[in-house]
């Protein structure tokens, strides 16, 4: 069955909105109307609309969980299903994308396709993911237009989530409680300690953080998740009550999460999250997970040149994970897309991508906090992005395909010489199998897929990647920007001769400007300092 939106430019439809779906009718007025050149009217009665009008019409429902949506070719019309504003949104944004053609590159880059004679003729669509909540932690993500367009939480905000992590000293200042009750705080070689955490086993403790947590849910009620976990450090109660639960659960996790299962259970309605990190890293042995409560882990000692699965060397991150995915039916996680000492160096990564999330899904992570680069680009930053929010959403898509339709319309003539460096670097990565390291960097992979001779055959590729493009300028600096990273690599592995690097340094410098780079090194090394100690060491 097909439906038409449009006939040389006149409009053969109306949409139908209702309260919930106003946000999403407004995004599709706007889309169809740059597609068509034509306006749609948004009526909110049904009875208004002209009958020689077909209708769009959103239907509530929790049919496809809090999650997700579906849409369809009906007798009554265009239909959108979801359970809330947020997935009407998301319904939109994705049919948009799916059925009409549109591509979300970028917050600044997108297609829109034109089109005044606009039909669509699809099969009945609809779609849960797997995982309940996707942050993408790209600056791009930062906007929330750009972050809805990807089906993916506000990044650095964390939308939705009243508190993200080390929440203790919220629920029990110290400043507050501690002159008066010092034996609500953490004993530490047999002294009360204002630092330290709270006495997790003394019921006023528990009431007083309850009771606070509530105030905070109140302020905020529209939060689903809350972190109820550990500041971040290594002060746990050693007092004979805590102790005594650590010990039975042999990891001062039991006590941790012994309060966590009581929080839970006071604010059913509510996911409560904890971190399994520093000190309660170890699982407990006896104590499990309430229902609603997540166990927030990470991968931080993961290596990124193979899949975290796949990989023997990360046995310790895969066990984790699986562990809790045993006890657990919810398991959060902190994974890591990102060099953090190297930002703007080669990363092969992409490769590992969907068998890791495909490894996470199937272990139950239901939340997925994926830390990239906090700051301004950083390599392949645009690309990474978007793969990682397609495959958070469905981590079983075609990710090949999804990165070649990326590149061609992103790089639109560049595209076969990026797609053939990034060939290049991940074969070069995987014949060595080599660890990649986030805390690594271009030195690690002077052997394996930045050697002397590598590096020039990037140079060869991206000099034909950029004539292919030098007719326009923003193509042009999209595929400068892919460079940067070879740049980088060269400049910091000093290639070629004096003349040959101080033309890359200055290459290097002027890209940077011009795309508005800041960093090289997360918190560190600005591109000021990078270029000033590259020419420095000529
Ligand atoms: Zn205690």
């Amino acid at each position: 069955m097909s439906f038409h939106f449009s006939s040389e430019g006149r409009p053969l439809c109306a949409i139908l909105s209702t309260t919930s779906a106003q946000e999403a009718a407004e995004i599709l007025q706007d889309y169809l109307s740059r597609i068509t050149g034509t306006f749609f009217d948004i009526y909110t009665g049904e009875g208004r609309i002209p009958s020689h009008l077909s209708i769009i019409r959103f239907i509530q429902t929790d049919a496809y969980s809090h999650t997700g949506f579906a849409y369809a070719i009906t007798e009554d019309g265009l239909c959108f299903s979801g359970a809330s504003s947020e997935t009407f949104v998301y319904a939109v944004y994705d049919f948009l994308e799916r059925i009409i053609g549109c591509r979300y590159y970028t917050s600044t880059a997108e297609y829109i396709p034109q089109n005044t004679n606009l039909s669509a003729d699809f099969e009945p669509y609809s779609f849960i993911p797997l995982i309940d909540y996707r942050e993408i932690y790209y600056k791009d993500f930062e906007d929330r237009v750009f972050a809805r367009k990807h089906k993916a939480a506000q990044s650095k905000v964390h939308e939705g989530w009243g508190f993200w992590c080390h929440s203790f000293q919220f629920l029990l200042p110290s400043k507050d409680y501690f002159e008066e009750h010092p034996e609500y705080f953490a004993l530490l070689n047999g002294k009360r300690h204002p630092a330290g955490e709270p006495c997790l086993s003394n019921p006023e403790v528990r009431r007083i953080m309850l009771e606070n947590l509530r105030k905070f849910i109140d302020e905020k009620p529209e939060c689903r998740y809350w972190s109820i976990s550990q500041n971040d450090d290594n002060n746990y109660c050693q007092c004979e009550a805590c102790k005594a639960i650590d010990d039975y659960d042999e990891s001062p996790m039991g006590s941790v999460l012994n309060f966590v299962n009581y929080i839970a259970d006071e604010v059913p309605d509510k996911v409560i999250s904890t971190l399994s990190y520093w000190y309660t890293r170890k699982p407990p042995k006896h104590t499990r997970p309430h229902s609603n409560v997540h166990i927030m882990t990470c991968n931080i000692e993961a290596g990124r040149g193979l899949p975290i699965e796949a990989d023997p060397a990360c046995k310790e991150s895969k066990e984790e994970l699986e562990f809790w995915a045993s006890i657990s039916d919810h398991v959060s996680l902190w994974d890591y897309n990102i060099q953090f000492r190297n930002l703007v160096s080669p990363f092969p990564n992409l490769r590992t991508l969907a068998p890791n999330m495909q490894f996470f899904a199937k272990n139950k992570v239901k939340l997925l906090f994926s830390q990239c680069n906090r700051e301004i680009g950083g390599e392949f930053s645009e690309l990474r992005g978007y793969l990682l929010a397609k495959l958070a959403w469905d981590p079983y898509c075609n990710v090949e395909a999804h990165m070649e339709d990326f590149c061609k319309g992103y790089y639109k003539e560049a595209s076969p010489y990026i797609l053939e460096y990034i060939k290049c670097l991940h074969d070069a990565q995987d014949k060595f199998s080599k660890r990649l390291d986030i805390f690594g960097g271009p030195q690690d992979a002077k052997k394996t897929f930045l050697t002397q001779k590598l590096v020039q055959h990037y140079d060869k590729l991206f000099a034909m990647a950029k004539e292919a493009v030098s007719y326009d300028k923003e193509l042009l600096l999209r595929t400068e920007t892919a460079y940067l990273p070879v740049l980088y690599a060269a400049i910091v592995l000093q290639y070629g001769s004096r003349n040959k690097r101080l033309e890359r340094i200055n290459q290097f410098a002027r890209i940077a400007r011009a795309t508005g780079l800041k960093m090289v090194e997360e918190w560190k090394i600005t591109v000021d300092q990078f270029v000033t100690d590259a020419l420095a060491e000529l």
